[in-house]
C-alpha cells in the first residue's frame, strides 16, 4: 500500500505542521478508501493563523491596497480557479462524493463569485449626508471589520467556502478558515491558489481539524471581528449565543426542510422534473433541498407516478462516471443517519413507496437508495426534521389556504419551490411563504449575485449579492465642523 498523502495546515502563506502533530483520515465516500491525512487542528493552531490574519489585515501592504487593485486580485483568484477547474472538481469528488458532472457544473459558475466581488471591490464607500447644520459636514465611511472566522459543512465546500471568502477578501478583511472535517483538500487549494493570486500571505489562512477543537477554538478566539458560518442548526446556534455575548457579529447559513409545491394548474412533467431535482440532486445532501412536497389532490397521482417511475430509475453508482445520477452520501455516519430516519418515518407509520434502503453503488460505499415516503403529515418527525439525504415526503393538500399553512408550518425557512401556471397565484404565494428564496416553475436556482438569506431556524444575515459585503464593514460616521467661530453654548447639542 503506497503512503497516503498528508496535509497540512495553511498559515501565513506556507503549510504549517500541526501543533499536536496529529492527523487524522479523510475518506471517499464511495468506495470507503483513505484518501488523504489532513492536519488535526487546536486551538495552538488557531492561534497561529488568527496571529497571521491580523498581522495581514493590520500591514499597510493590505490595508493601504487600493480597492481596485483588491478587485484585481479576486479577478486572478477567478482565472486561476477557472485554470485549475478540472483538478478541483476531482478533488471534491472523490473527498465528498458529489458527481463529478454536478462538480464541472459548480466549477463553471465559481470563477464568477470572484468576478463579482472583483466588480464590486472598487464600490464599497460611505456616504455624504445633508444634516441642518450646514457648517458641519458628517459623511460614513465603510471599513473592514478585521480577521473573519469561516466555518464550513462538508455538502459544497468550494462554493460555500466562496460565498464568504469573495465578499470578506472584496471588503478588505482577512480570513481564517476552517473546513469541515470531511472535506478538507478543495478548500486548502483555494487558500494556495489565494496566495498565487497575489492575496498577501496571511490574508487566506486554513485549520484543518474537528469542529470540537479547531472550530470551537476559532468561535472562541477574542481577535475575530465576525464568524460566518454554514452548517447545521445547532452548531449554529451555539456559535450565535458565543458571538452574541462578545458584541461581534456572525453571519449564519443554516438548515432546512423546505416546501415544494405542485399546483393543479402546473405543467405536471416540469413539476415531477422539479420535485426530482429539488431532493435527489446530491443525494439530497443540500440546504435547499425540497424534501417536502405538496401536490393538490387532483394531480397528486400523477405527479407521484411521475416521480416514483424517475425516482427508480435515477442510475446510482461511482460519482466520477459522467453518467451516474446519484453518488454516495459524503461519510458513514451521514448514510446511518439517512436510514436511521427512514426506520423512524415507518414506526411513525410513513409508507416507503420507493427505495428505503442503504446501497453499495457497486463501489462498496455510503450509498443510499432514493427515497419517497407517502401517508405522512406535519406532524411526524420525518417531514419536520432536515435528513440531508434522498428521502422526500410527499403529501396532498387541497386548497391554497391550507398549502400556505402546512408549508410555512415548520421552525426552518430557508427555500421553496412553486409549480403553477397561474400568474397571480405566483406572486401570491411568493409574498406568503414564509422563506428567503422562493422559486416559481424553477427549483435550485443561485447565483452569486442574487442575495439570499435563511428566515426563522434558517440562518441570519444574507450571503451573495450586494448586501452581504456591507455585512463585512463597519460604518463610521465623520462629523466636520467646518466654522472658524467659537463654539457658542457648549450646553446645546448641534445637529
Ligand atoms: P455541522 O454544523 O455539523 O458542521 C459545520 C461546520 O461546523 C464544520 O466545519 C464543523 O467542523 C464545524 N463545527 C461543528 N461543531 C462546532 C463547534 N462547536 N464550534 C465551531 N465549529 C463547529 O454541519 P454539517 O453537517 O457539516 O453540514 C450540514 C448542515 O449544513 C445541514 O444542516 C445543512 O442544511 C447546512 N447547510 C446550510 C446551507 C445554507 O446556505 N443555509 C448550505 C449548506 C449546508
Amino acid at each position: 500500500m503506497p503512503e497516503l498523502r498528508t496535509s497540512q495546515h495553511f498559515i501565513g502563506g506556507r503549510w504549517v505542521e500541526p501543533a499536536s502533530g496529529e492527523y487524522f483520515e479523510s475518506t471517499n465516500p464511495a468506495t470507503r478508501q483513505a484518501l488523504y491525512r489532513a492536519a488535526r487542528g487546536n486551538a495552538a493552531d488557531i492561534e497561529r493563523a488568527v496571529a497571521a490574519a491580523k498581522k495581514a489585515f493590520e500591514d499597510p501592504g493590505w490595508r493601504d491596497l487600493s480597492q481596485t487593485r483588491r478587485g484585481h486580485l479576486l479577478r486572478r483568484l477567478g482565472d486561476l480557479i477557472a485554470a485549475n477547474s478540472e483538478e478541483l472538481a476531482h478533488m471534491e469528488t472523490e473527498d465528498n462524493g458529489k458527481l463529478l458532472r454536478e462538480m464541472r457544473g459548480q466549477l463553471t459558475t465559481l470563477p464568477e463569485y470572484y468576478y463579482y466581488y472583483a466588480g464590486l471591490a472598487d464600490k464599497i464607500h460611505g456616504d455624504f449626508i445633508p444634516t441642518s447644520d450646514r457648517q458641519v459636514l458628517n459623511y460614513t465611511a465603510r471599513e473592514p471589520l478585521g480577521v473573519i472566522g469561516a466555518i464550513t459543512p462538508w455538502n459544497s465546500p468550494l462554493t460555500l467556502t466562496s460565498s464568504k471568502l469573495a465578499p470578506a477578501l472584496c471588503a478588505g478583511n482577512t480570513v481564517v478558515i476552517k473546513p469541515s472535517e470531511y472535506t478538507s483538500a478543495t478548500v486548502l487549494k483555494l487558500a494556495e491558489l489565494a496566495l498565487e493570486a497575489g492575496f498577501p500571505p496571511g490574508a487566506v489562512n486554513v485549520v484543518t481539524g474537528f469542529g470540537a477543537e479547531a472550530g470551537q477554538a476559532l468561535v472562541d478566539h477574542r481577535d475575530l471581528a465576525k464568524i460566518s458560518f454554514t452548517g447545521s442548526t445547532a452548531t449554529g446556534s451555539r456559535i450565535a449565543a458565543a458571538t452574541a455575548s462578545r458584541f461581534i457579529g456572525s453571519t449564519l447559513e443554516l438548515g432546512g426542510k423546505s416546501p415544494n409545491i405542485v399546483f393543479e394548474d402546473a405543467n405536471i412533467p416540469n413539476a415531477a422534473r422539479g420535485v426530482v431535482a429539488g431532493i435527489f440532486a446530491a443525494a439530497g445532501q443540500t440546504c435547499i433541498a425540497g424534501s417536502r412536497v405538496f401536490a393538490h389532490r387532483s394531480v397528486y397521482d400523477e405527479l407521484l407516478e411521475r416521480v416514483s417511475e424517475r425516482a427508480k430509475s435515477i442510475r446510482i453508482g461511482d460519482p466520477l462516471d459522467e453518467t451516474t445520477e446519484l453518488g454516495p452520501l459524503a461519510f458513514e455516519g451521514q448514510r446511518d443517519k439517512v436510514a436511521g430516519y427512514v426506520d423512524l418515518g415507518r414506526s411513525e407509520g410513513a409508507r416507503v413507496l420507493v427505495g428505503g434502503h442503504p446501497a453499495d453503488g457497486g463501489l462498496g460505499g455510503y450509498f443510499y437508495e432514493p427515497t419517497i415516503l407517502v401517508d405522512v403529515d406535519n406532524s411526524m418527525r420525518v417531514v419536520r426534521e432536515e435528513i440531508f439525504g434522498p428521502v422526500l415526503a410527499i403529501m396532498p393538500f387541497d386548497t391554497e389556504e391550507e398549502v400556505v399553512r402546512l408549508a410555512n408550518d415548520t421552525e426552518y425557512g430557508l427555500a421553496a419551490g412553486v409549480w403553477t401556471s397561474n400568474l397571480s397565484r405566483a406572486h401570491r404565494m411568493a409574498a406568503r411563504l414564509d422563506a428567503g428564496t422562493v422559486w416559481v416553475n424553477t427549483y435550485r436556482a443561485m447565483a452569486p449575485m442574487s442575495p439570499r438569506q435563511g428566515f426563522k431556524a434558517s440562518g441570519v444575515g444574507v450571503e451573495h449579492g450586494t448586501e452581504t459585503v456591507k455585512e463585512y464593514t463597519r460604518l463610521k460616521s465623520i462629523w466636520i465642523n467646518t466654522s472658524e467661530e467659537p463654539v457658542a453654548d457648549p450646553f446645546t447639542m448641534r445637529s
